[in-house]
């Protein structure tokens, strides 16, 4: 005998470990979803393609992977340990292109909105944390002063990063 777990239970555990894995796009668009935001779903033709699109608002959401956009002090954004150089150009590619692509949309009076993949991580953990960054996306999108965590009221920031 392989196992002995029952394939309902089997299929209840892949089912578990599937909404834990969703990419975490699909699980920033789903809670925004559910605070009444709504998407536009050609946004992929936009300049620097963003994750999400709130066309009301005019705010680009990236979903940005520690590593590979080099989330600064961000334990996941380590160097290799080989071929350094290599990377080194890579990395300095990819941080050149978000700076176009923010100030490109910027200049089209788009705001931007930078969630680093460490935070849905955390997120998807801590129900606290979670609450948390959804205010805060809310206070950015809806440039609401209100319980600002932003900083100062009067001042809120056209690009933001979490
Ligand atoms: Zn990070």
């Amino acid at each position: 005998m392989a196992d002995s777990i029952s394939p309902e239970r089997r299929s209840r555990n892949m089912s578990a470990i599937k909404s834990k894995d969703t990419k975490p796009e699909v699980y920033l668009r789903k809670l925004l979803y559910h605070q009444g935001f709504r998407y536009s779903k050609n946004f992929s033709g936009m300049f620097g393609h963003p994750d999400i699109y709130l066309p009301k608002y005019k705010v680009a959401i990236f979903v940005h992977g520690c590593y590979w956009h080099r989330h600064s002090g961000c334990q996941y954004a380590y160097m290799p340990k080989s071929r350094v150089e290599f990377w080194q150009r890579k990395f300095d590619d990819n941080l050149h292109r978000d700076k176009l692509v923010q100030e490109t949309l910027e200049s089209q009076g788009i705001r931007c909105l930078i969630v680093w993949e460490c935070t849905i991580k955390r997120m998807k953990n801590e129900n606290s944390y979670e609450k948390k960054v959804v205010e805060i996306i809310i206070q950015f999108v809806k440039q609401s002063p209100k319980n600002c965590y932003l900083g100062n009221s009067n001042d809120l920031p056209l690009r933001y990063e979490i």
